[in-house]
């Protein structure tokens, strides 16, 4: 039998060698990029809401296989929701990662169980900034949303 360790290699490894919703948005509402110096993993996010529903979110870039495996997972989590359930999603998603085995919110949100795979990194602390560094480009991409949003409605 497989351990959980190769089961979340695998996932891991899949995301990277066939990365979901990878590629540009060139008309996106929004695009932001995120930088790991720790890794050198750089990224590049595109996201576009509709009304408050994360439409779509791709994203480019190069870096290391959590890094680019993590942004993968991460658009297939985040498409179709509102933006605050999928603000909700982002902070379930940290909080797994900080704290040992705290899936629990993650699943209250029925988000894919691909992202439990990403547990395995904690025992490497370098390595969880790459995992992260998707999800704090989309919270910075979420905040030059609102702050548009905020300067044309005053
Ligand atoms: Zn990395």
């Amino acid at each position: 039998m497989e351990s959980l360790d190769e089961l979340y290699k695998e996932v891991i490894l899949d995301h990277y060698q066939n990365p979901r919703n990878r590629g540009q948005l060139p008309d996106a509402q929004i695009a932001t990029r995120g930088y790991n110096p720790l890794c050198g993993d750089e990224l590049e996010l595109f996201v576009d809401v509709n009304g408050e529903v994360v439409d779509a979110v791709m994203f480019s870039g190069r870096g290391c296989s959590i890094s680019q495996a993590s942004a993968s997972m991460m658009t297939e989590s985040l498409q179709g929701r509102s933006l605050a359930e999928a603000e909700k999603l982002v902070s379930a998603f940290k909080a797994m990662m900080m704290a040992e085995g705290d899936t629990g919110r993650l699943e209250a949100l029925e988000a894919p169980e691909d992202l439990e795979a990403l547990q395995g990194v904690k025992r490497y602390p370098v390595r969880v900034k790459c995992a992260l560094l998707p999800w704090n480009t989309f919270v910075e991409a979420v905040e030059l949303l609102r702050s548009r949003k905020s300067k044309v409605e005053s």
